[in-house]
């Protein structure tokens, strides 16, 4: 823990040079750089309309079960089996999403790269959000596209080689595909490190001009694996001025129900995101399942709604099924669950089965 903060802390002095870029930026070009004011975007306006806005599930699990091998990227099948990309996108407008992410989470250049496809990063981007276009226009309503853009899976200097410009400059062709394909906004998710958040936006703010969302996953004891909590997280991006802040992923509900609660104290002004995973991971033999069910995540999403988070979903071990519920309860078409909330592991006492799980307050 105290080695998460000193690397946070050390990062922090290189992160001030981004936000001066950022600033030279505003100078520069005036309001164009900042894609952001607050009632010009789509989910400002779609908000306005639906009150909460729910987001898909997961994407993994979904293209597994369309045929994804083990160890191929996922990305590889917006060119190669685009009949796999439809059906899990349908599948989510199906369940009720109003805001579905992009098969590009792996699609910048250093995660490309692992599966020889980085001289295609923009081609595969452009065509992943071409192909969620073409679900949500022929949806019956409205519905967001938004342009996944995940970590690089390095780790930036000093703590790891990768330099903070290069690595704007692989978000950057990302968002470029992902805006000429059709994306309404772009999707910053699963990040640890701010200072690689940063990076994707500026990268991103440098190709596009459309509102990003930036998310953390909140996993490491209510901070994320670099060290840093919702309250710096919604700070910082507030002031790189993108539209929505939150959580993804994570270790269970109650860390990422805490995190949100931060960066809403710290970020008034932005809309805020929750895409928590299905419970807590476990493994049963070889296989990671996640604890929470459809009602689990239902009762989660009213929580949430009542906590003042705008846009709300699941992440790993969230299916179609668990979007379905978590809309139902949204809309209020079905009875808030009544169901226990899991406490974080490292909080359960040694020996004690019962630990871990409390009651629902409410
Ligand atoms: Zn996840």
């Amino acid at each position: 823990m105290h080695q998460a903060k000193f690397f946070a802390e050390s990062f922090a002095t290189k992160s001030r040079k981004y936000r001066q870029l950022a600033i030279c930026r505003l100078v520069t070009f005036g309001p164009m750089a900042a894609p952001d004011h607050a009632s010009r975007t789509i989910l400002h306006e779609l908000l306005a309309d639906r009150g909460t806005l729910v987001i898909d599930g997961a994407t993994g699990t979904e293209l597994f079960a369309r045929g994804l091998e083990a160890g191929d990227a996922p990305e590889r099948m917006n060119l190669e089996r685009q009949d796999a990309v439809f059906g899990l996108h349908q599948a989510y407008v199906d369940a009720g999403s109003d805001i579905i992410l992009t098969n590009t989470f792996g699609g910048c250049a250093y995660r490309l790269m692992l599966h020889g496809l980085q001289d295609q990063v923009v081609e595969i981007n452009r065509e992943a959000a071409r192909l969620a276009r073409i679900i949500v226009d022929a949806a019956d309503k409205r519905i967001v596209v938004a342009g996944s853009i995940g970590p690089t899976g390095e780790l930036l200097v000093p703590l790891g080689t990768l330099q903070p410009d290069d690595a704007a400059s692989a978000f950057a062709d990302q968002a470029q595909g992902l805006t000429e394909g059709g994306a309404d906004v772009l999707w910053i998710e699963t990040m640890s490190s701010l200072e690689e958040a940063e990076a994707a936006v500026l990268g991103a703010q440098s190709r596009s001009s459309l509102p990003i969302c930036v998310t953390l996953s909140f996993d490491t004891a209510g901070r994320t694996m670099m060290g840093v909590t919702g309250t710096e997280a919604g700070k910082r991006l507030a002031d790189l001025g993108v539209a929505a802040i939150g959580a993804n992923c994570g270790n269970n509900l109650a860390d990422t129900e805490a995190a949100v609660a931060e960066i809403k104290a710290a970020a008034p002004h932005v809309l805020i995101i929750s895409k928590a995973n299905a419970g807590v991971p476990q493994w049963h033999g070889t296989e990671l399942v996640y604890s929470g069910t459809p009602d689990v995540m239902a009762a989660h999403a009213h929580r949430m709604r009542e906590a003042g988070i705008s846009i709300i979903g699941g992440c790993c071990g969230n299916t179609p099924d668990h979007i379905r519920a978590i809309r139902g309860v949204i809309d209020g078409t079905i009875e808030v669950p009544e169901v226990d909330l899991e406490l974080p592991t490292a909080r359960v006492e040694p020996g004690n089965a019962r630990g871990g799980r409390r009651r629902r307050r409410g």
